[in-house]
C-alpha cells in the first residue's frame, strides 16, 4: 500500500499523520512548534518524528511529505516570515526535509492544502471547479479551477480574507483597512458583538461574560438561546460572508463552495444568514446553481489529510 505523510504546521503545534492511499490517517503525532526558535532544529526534530511514525507503523520505505503551513509558497518551497511562527526569516522547508529524509516534499498554505484534501479525499472528488474557505482565527481560501489549484504569478493567489469589504473599515493585520477577515473571522465576530452591545442600552445574557470569554462559541450558544444581539452578530457575519462568496463566484464560477474550520461549530445560526445573503448577492446566471457545503473531511484529520493530498500531485 502506498502511504504519504501530512504535516500541519501551526503556530502552537505541529501535527503529523501517516495517511493511507484511501485517505485514512492511520497514525499521528504532535509536538510543539512554539518551543522552537531555530528552524533548523525544528526540522531536525520533525524529521525524527516522521521516521518514528513510519517505523511504528511498519512502513519500511520513505514516503512523500506534504506540508500545510502559514505564509508558505508552493513555488519556492519556503515558509516566508509567517507572523504566527517564531522563525522570522524565510525557511526553505521543502529543501530542509529533502536533505534530512531524502524524499519529495511539497508545501502550501493551510487553505490550499484543505482544498487539495477535499479534492482527493473529500466532497470535491468529482469536481473540477470549487472554492474551499476556512473559517477560524483567520479566513483562508483556495480556488480550484479546471482541476488545478490557482497559485497565480507569485504563488499567493486566493486570499479572500484580505479582500476589502469596507473601505476605511477596521484595521487589518496586513496593514490595510476593511478586510473581510476583520469582520468574519473569530476576533472580528467578537468585535461586531461588542459594538452591537455598546450601540444601545442592553442588559441581556451576553453581559454575564468577561470580554475574554466572549468568543464565537459563547455568542453562538446565546444566539441559539434567543439573545437578540448574539443573533444580530451572526446575521451580520453571515451577510458579509455571503456577499464575499457571491463575489468569489462571479470571478471563478465554481460548482460549489466548501466551508471548514472552527466557526462551522456555530452551525445554522451562521449558515442560514450566510446562504440567504449569498443567494441575494449572486449574479443572476449563478442563482440557485452554486452550493455551499460543509467539508466532507473528518474534522480532526482534515488538515493532515489536506497536507498529505499535496503529495498526490507529483
Ligand atoms: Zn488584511
Amino acid at each position: 500500500m502506498e502511504f504519504s505523510i501530512g504535516v500541519d504546521i501551526g503556530g502552537t503545534n505541529t501535527d503529523i499523520g501517516l495517511v493511507s492511499c484511501e485517505g485514512k490517517c492511520i497514525a499521528r503525532a504532535r509536538f510543539s512548534t512554539a518551543a522552537y526558535q531555530d528552524a533548523s532544529r525544528y526540522v531536525d526534530d520533525l524529521a525524527i518524528v516522521i521516521k518514528q511514525l513510519l517505523q511504528e507503523a511498519g512502513v519500511t520505505q520513505m514516503v512523500k511529505v506534504g506540508i500545510g503551513a502559514p505564509n508558505s509558497n508552493y513555488y519556492t518551497g519556503c515558509i516566508d516570515s509567517a507572523t504566527n511562527l517564531n522563525f522570522k526569516d524565510s525557511v526553505p522547508i521543502c529543501q530542509m526535509i529533502r536533505e534530512r529524509l531524502n524524499t519529495y516534499a511539497v508545501v502550501t498554505n493551510d487553505a490550499n492544502a484543505a482544498a487539495y484534501g477535499e479534492m482527493i479525499y473529500g466532497g470535491a472528488k468529482e469536481m473540477k471547479h470549487f472554492i474551499m474557505v476556512t473559517l477560524g482565527t483567520g479566513i483562508g481560501s483556495g480556488f480550484v479551477i479546471d482541476g488545478q489549484l490557482v497559485y497565480g504569478h507569485d504563488g499567493y493567489a486566493g486570499e479572500l480574507g484580505h479582500t476589502t469589504i469596507f473601505p476605511d473599515g477596521r484595521l487589518c493585520s496586513c496593514g490595510r483597512r476593511g478586510c473581510l477577515e476583520q469582520y468574519t473571522a473569530a476576533r472580528g465576530i467578537q468585535q461586531t458583538c461588542l459594538e452591537l452591545m455598546a450601540r444601545a442600552p442592553y442588559s441581556g445574557a451576553l453581559t454575564q461574560y468577561d470580554i475574554g470569554d466572549l468568543g464565537c462559541k459563547a455568542i453562538a450558544s446565546e444566539a441559539y438561546a434567543g439573545d437578540q444581539i448574539a443573533l444580530e452578530t451572526f446575521e451580520y457575519t453571515g451577510k458579509l460572508l455571503g456577499i464575499a462568496l457571491a463575489n468569489a463566484v462571479a470571478f471563478s464560477s465554481p460548482e460549489a463552495i466548501f466551508l471548514m474550520g472552527g466557526l462551522m461549530h456555530a452551525g445554522d445560526i451562521l449558515l442560514k444568514p450566510l446562504r440567504r445573503s449569498f443567494e441575494q448577492n449572486l449574479l443572476f446566471v449563478y442563482k440557485d446553481n452554486v452550493q455551499i457545503l460543509p467539508s466532507k473531511l473528518p474534522q480532526n484529520d482534515a488538515s493532515i489529510l489536506g497536507a498529505a493530498a499535496l503529495t498526490k500531485l507529483s
